[in-house]
């Protein structure tokens, strides 16, 4: 689908083939055992956990619009960096992990790979390229969540390539919409699909993509081994929303931009990010290598009293963690542990309109 916009690509990823007599929507295929062939070395789906028929649209899906040569499904965004973690982290290699990004991440290094010998080190997103200087294997947040600050991609790629070592990195927050990594000299895309991809809120996923064969099959055997699988409904469901994904991102994407130009502005605020904005540290990089500037914007407001009255005052906004559904959430993240200030929200925008939902915010904050 080169030379398509995006909207066309995701429209047409969730298997628009035209075979008469066929569904137009995807058909998912509930089954755990398959009717196994005489001849033993035909390739077909044996088993629920190696492969199915419902994975496959969805990994081309994905394959198709991150720009990779193939895609692996997994149950969540966990379980699809910790797989290729397990892979690619062996004892004995430093692996460098966001500092102020997804804390689970840094926790699992934490906690399960450092005990098997690897090296974790712990980088913000400003510090990540030098710390690759030292490292096998990185794995990168851009723009890290939740301070929203950008990773220079391509320098952190060129590092990366010059010391032989992997690049991962996290596409939850910009998604294949916003940010190409792979486009850009990563090795590796992870990402949460449970998050603006599925986008309604009522499913986990995740997904690896890329386009090394050695690498792709090792992480694919991890899945067999480990077994953290997407359920075949859930996949279907993911794959049903890549359809309304192009509209869903266009809209947050439109919002959170209106909703960082009000807070800028706002007496309340003491300060906002937004990649989008001109004035917003990462602007430059951001408008270097993200096609949107995605639906995430981060404010600080006096303390942690000011981000409960904002949702209470609102008509609108839902306190709730997680981000890129329908709704516009939001989310005060010193409460799990970020290394942020007490007053500190990220806002997830939803798909409202765009008046509505700034003129909502505008009166809760006063
Ligand atoms: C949510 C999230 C994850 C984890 O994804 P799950 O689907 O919840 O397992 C990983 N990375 C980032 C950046 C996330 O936002």
């Amino acid at each position: 689908m080169d030379g398509y916009g995006d909207s066309t690509r995701t429209v047409n990823a969730v298997g628009a083939h035209a075979v008469p007599g066929e569904p137009v929507a995807p058909v998912p295929f509930p089954a755990s055992a398959y009717h196994l062939s005489p001849d033993e070395a035909e390739p077909m789906d044996t088993y629920g956990r190696a492969s199915n028929p419902t994975w496959r649209q969805l990994e081309s899906a994905l394959a198709e619009l991150e720009g990779a040569a193939s895609a692996l499904a997994f149950g969540s965004g966990m379980g699809a960096i910790s797989a290729a973690l397990r892979v690619l982290a062996k004892p004995g290699t430093t692996l460098v992990v966001p500092a102020d990004g997804y804390y689970q991440v840094r926790r699992y290094a934490a906690e399960y790979l450092k005990p098997l010998g690897v090296t974790v080190v712990e980088a913000a997103a400003a510090q990540m390229c030098e710390a690759a200087g030292h490292a096998d294997v990185v794995l990168a947040e851009t723009p890290v969540n939740p301070t929203l600050d950008v990773v220079d991609l391509h320098r952190l790629a060129t590092i990366c390539r010059s010391r032989r070592s992997t690049l991962i990195v996290d596409n939850t927050a910009a998604t294949p919409l916003g940010l190409q990594p792979l486009s850009l000299g990563a090795d590796l895309v992870v990402a949460s699909a449970t998050k603006s991809l599925a986008g309604h809120s009522d499913l986990l996923a995740g997904y690896v993509a890329g386009s090394h064969p050695g690498l792709m099959a090792a992480i694919e055997r991890d899945r067999l081994l480990a077994g953290p699988v997407l359920g075949v409904f859930e996949a279907w469901l993911v794959l049903r929303s890549l359809g309304s994904a192009g509209l869903r991102i266009d809209r947050q994407c439109r919002n959170a931009h209106a909703v960082a130009l009000m807070l800028r502005d706002h007496p309340a605020v003491r300060s906002v990010r937004y990649p989008g904005l001109p004035q917003d540290p990462s602007h430059a990089v951001a408008v270097e290598q993200m096609r949107r500037f995605g639906g995430l914007v981060s404010v600080e407001l006096a303390d942690a009293g000011a981000v409960h009255r904002l949702v209470e005052r609102s008509a609108l906004l839902v306190a709730a963690t997680s981000f890129g559904g329908i709704h516009t959430c939001v989310d005060r993240r010193a409460r799990w542990g970020d290394p942020v200030p007490d007053g500190f929200a990220r806002i997830s925008l939803g798909i409202e309109d765009t008046d509505d939902i700034v003129a909502d915010i505008e009166r809760a904050l006063t």
